[in-house]
């Protein structure tokens, strides 16, 4: 396939003083040529090196940057086509500049992922490959680009091709039996050997799902939400938090929504705390932001942290809001050990078995261990183990993995009803394809454009 040649502002992952011009296509070395000014054209050095020159205006003469330009050619390159990246070091607006440069003089501006795009329409990677390129892009710490990574490194595809697999032998064993319908012993065997085989692709298609709800903590963070009544440690938990080096990104980019979304990195879960712009501001929630609205937050959040003060005694007002939030993950925290006890832990205990109760001392960093402990057990029984799974991290992926649940389990219950195995032989196919999407078999243009236009620019 040869597409004409795009270009973009690339900048690597978690590097900020390098900005990268990057062009693939069939004319990438020799448009590069028209700019750069080194020892030699870039049309005669080898491919994979890199190469100190300058960028140059053809049409004033000036120069505008001091570059490294690697030069890659076809077909070992990120998106098999030929690839040249201009290394510019000055800061934005010269990168800009010769981006513009590059489009004045042959380039089309890239759209967002078409680079990944053209990786994955040139047979480079997978569909869930390029998937996980742009959860990697995306991913908040690093257990989630661990988990990121290992999606690219088609790991997913192993997986799920091993399961398309032992479907189509199913499906073999279907054929004999149709072809020879005369033997009820086949048709036997045929039952029993379905039943046995569709039900592992069962566990191992739940077992998908169930690590799924893992990675998209990991992948999207965990959405957390601090309360409880004025003055009783929320703003020193969330500064304890952030001032523990823990911080990783604080601010949601690219919305307009009013909401703070600040993320910290708890034992490796992201918590993506919700709604911090109140206690920051040392205002309160409740009072800040209207009743209504501290309600909704609280109805979506995963993970509510309501604090308390040991010095007081639990009042109406928390009593009303853990009634309110008692039939989801709640951890009370109850705060300000250091002082008089004058809280009843046992009537707390009483009230809301099925919480998790801490004590913690904010101010003397005591019992945030313990509070962190707690939430790796509430989400992860304890500890993270994204080397040793494959987390399906993607909506698309876990759609689609539902369905397939739900196709197989059809075939199997219709095995047990003793159905024609032509008739089960339907939904097995169904099962087969839909696995096959997750991989990017048989998926329609449609969907990839759809998909890949979702990803940042420049990837
Ligand atoms: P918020 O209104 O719930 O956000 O509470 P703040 O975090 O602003 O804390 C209110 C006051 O309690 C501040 O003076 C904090 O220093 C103090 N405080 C926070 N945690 C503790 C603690 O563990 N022990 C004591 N004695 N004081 C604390
Ligand atoms: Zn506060």
């Amino acid at each position: 396939m040869q597409l004409e040649t795009i270009s973009s502002i690339s900048t690597p992952v978690g590097e900020g003083a390098i900005a990268i011009v990057r062009l693939s296509g069939i004319d990438a070395v020799e448009i590069a040529d028209t700019l750069y000014k080194g020892a030699k054209p870039l049309s005669s050095v080898d491919s994979h090196t890199i190469n100190y020159g300058h960028i140059v205006d053809p049409e004033t003469g000036e120069s505008v940057e001091e570059v490294m330009a690697a030069v890659m050619r076809a077909p070992k390159t990120y998106t098999r086509e030929d690839i040249v990246e201009i290394n510019c070091h000055g800061g934005i607006h010269t990168v800009n500049r010769v981006l513009q440069l590059t489009l004045k003089h042959g380039a089309r501006m890239a759209e967002p992922g078409e680079f990944t795009k053209r990786a994955f329409l040139n047979g480079r990677i997978d569909l869930s490959q390029a998937e996980g390129v742009m959860d990697f892009i995306r991913s908040k710490t690093t257990e989630a680009s661990k988990v990121a990574n290992q999606q690219m490194q088609g790991r997913l595809k192993t997986y799920v091709g091993s399961l398309r697999q032992s479907i189509l032998n199913i499906l073999a064993q279907v054929e004999v039996n149709i072809d020879y319908p005369e033997y009820d012993d086949v048709e036997e065997a045929t039952t029993s050997f379905l039943l046995d085989e569709a039900k592992k692709v069962e566990v191992e298609i739940e077992k998908l799902l169930k690590s799924s709800s893992q990675g998209k903590i990991l992948r999207e963070g965990l959405s957390t939400v601090i309360v409880g009544k004025p003055n009783v440690g929320k703003s020193s938990l969330l500064n304890y938090f952030i001032q523990d080096d823990k911080a990783i990104v604080t601010d949601v980019a690219g919305t307009t929504r009013d909401i703070l979304e600040e993320y910290v990195n708890v034992n490796g879960i992201p918590l993506k705390l919700v709604d911090t712009a109140g206690i920051r501001d040392t205002n309160d929630i409740v009072e800040k932001i209207g009743v209504e609205r501290s309600r909704q937050a609280l109805a979506q959040a995963e993970l509510i942290l309501y604090v308390v003060n040991n010095n007081e005694p639990l009042t109406h007002e928390d009593i009303e809001i853990l009634d309110s939030i008692s039939d989801q993950k709640v951890i009370v925290i109850v705060n300000k050990l250091d002082l008089e006890s004058n809280l009843d832990l046992e009537e707390l205990q009483n009230r809301y078995p099925d919480m998790q109760i801490v004590r913690t001392s904010i101010i003397n960093s005591t019992g945030i261990d313990d509070l962190e402990d707690r939430i790796a057990e509430l989400f992860f029984d304890g500890s993270i183990q994204s080397t040793d799974s494959t987390y399906v991290s993607n909506n698309r992926h876990i759609g689609l993995l539902e369905d397939a649940k739900r196709t197989i389990a059809d075939a199997i219950e219709s095995a047990e009803m003793d159905v024609p195995v032509d008739i089960i032989q339907i939904d097995l196919v169904k099962t087969w394809e839909l696995l096959g999407e997750v991989i990017g078999e048989d998926v329609s243009e449609q969907l990839i454009d759809q998909l890949f236009s979702q990803f940042c620019l420049g990837k």
